[in-house]
């Protein structure tokens, strides 16, 4: 495979490291970045290394941010006593678009799975309970609805249920294994609003 530099056989090795992205895709990539001017891809990979460098979880839901606690935990109007618990930070974002969730989250960073390995302490789950020590009147669950989200929502459920806080899960709406951040904004909706109590 040493047709050409190999400089630019680690790029394509690196870029199709990354999720999603095949070797044809990183190829197409790498000579496309070979392509730019200099000081473009030079701000391609600051911006690359800067986000790795600066970003840091939020200490009260956990999402990525900038700073000690991220602008939606900051915010005074959101109703601090509802927490929406979510995978990841694009599930996060992707419930924000909807624009109709005035509450909080809590991103947990995964879900269960004993297939792969990944329990209950891998994930922020302790963190999730240690809040609920705080005025908190609602917890809806909305890990995806693949076996592990199911798996994960349950075991926060049975977590939950004795403190007396209401538990609730997002609507199955949501398509068996879809990631949620590639949801549209309705489906959401309409998964937010037909919410069950567990
Ligand atoms: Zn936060």
């Amino acid at each position: 495979m040493e047709y050409y530099s190999s400089y630019i056989t680690k790029l394509v090795e690196q870029l199709g490291s990354l999720p999603g992205i095949g070797r044809k895709t990183a190829q197409r990539l790498a000579f496309h970045i070979m392509n730019m001017p200099k000081d473009r891809a030079e701000a391609l990979a600051n911006s690359i290394t800067e986000a790795r460098n600066h970003v840091r979880y939020c200490s009260q839901c956990f999402t990525l941010t900038d700073d000690e606690l991220c602008p939606i935990c900051r915010n005074e109007k959101r109703n601090h006593k509802v927490i929406m618990v979510v995978e990841n930070s694009r599930d996060l974002s992707a419930y924000e678009k909807t624009g109709k969730f005035d509450g909080v989250y809590h991103v947990l960073h995964g879900a269960i799975s004993p297939m792969l390995g990944i329990g209950p302490n891998d994930i922020k789950l302790k963190e999730l309970m240690l809040r609920l020590q705080k005025d908190v009147e609602e917890v809806i669950i909305a890990t995806n609805s693949n076996l592990e989200g199911e798996t994960t929502a349950m075991y926060i459920s049975k977590l939950i249920k004795p403190t007396g806080i209401k538990v609730s899960r997002i609507a199955s709406g949501v398509p068996v294994g879809g990631d949620l951040e590639y949801i549209d904004e309705v489906t959401l909706l309409r998964a937010l609003e037909g919410r069950t109590e567990l």
